[in-house]
């Protein structure tokens, strides 16, 4: 089995696995986050008796790997995304609709000064995702409003 999700399995040098490499291209099919409900309905379509413990462990191992994003939603539910960005970036996430946006921008550089003098510690690595409503939400949300 050759294909790109497989390639990247193997650059991070992952097992590779038919299971994982469905949940990739699920997860690639559209930039939005998906819960692990949403991706086992859809794994089921091509192996019919999976449980939702297998997903969840593959989307873990996936994540602990670095191939796709954890998303920490007000909500407190876990949800996922892929995203083939290769370059250090950050996510904005559209609670409304689920759509992600790669943020081309790192506060860490504005951030180390601050912990190097007030904390006195050093940064080994840091979290940083954006909550929001997206353009297109916003604009549904305005017309609903009737107040332009
Ligand atoms: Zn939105
Ligand atoms: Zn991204
Ligand atoms: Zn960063």
């Amino acid at each position: 089995m050759k294909n790109k999700y497989s390639d990247i399995l193997k650059k991070l040098k992952l097992k590779i696995t038919p299971k994982r490499i469905e949940i990739l291209s699920i997860l690639d099919r559209e930039n939005y986050f998906k819960s692990p409900e949403e991706i086992w309905q859809l794994m089921k379509k091509r192996f019919k008796k999976i449980g939702l413990p297998t997903v969840y462990r593959n989307l873990e191992d996936l994540a602990e790997g670095g191939v796709i994003f954890r998303i920490i939603h007000p909500d407190r539910q876990l949800y996922y995304y892929f995203c083939n960005n290769k370059d250090h970036h950050h996510h904005f996430v559209c609670i409304s609709c689920k759509r992600v946006s790669d943020v081309d921008y790192c506060p860490e550089k504005e951030v180390i000064n601050y912990v190097s003098k007030r904390i006195k510690g050093k940064i080994i690595s840091h979290i940083f995702q954006i909550n929001g409503i997206c353009n297109v939400c916003m604009n549904i949300e305005s017309s609903l409003g009737g107040t332009k």
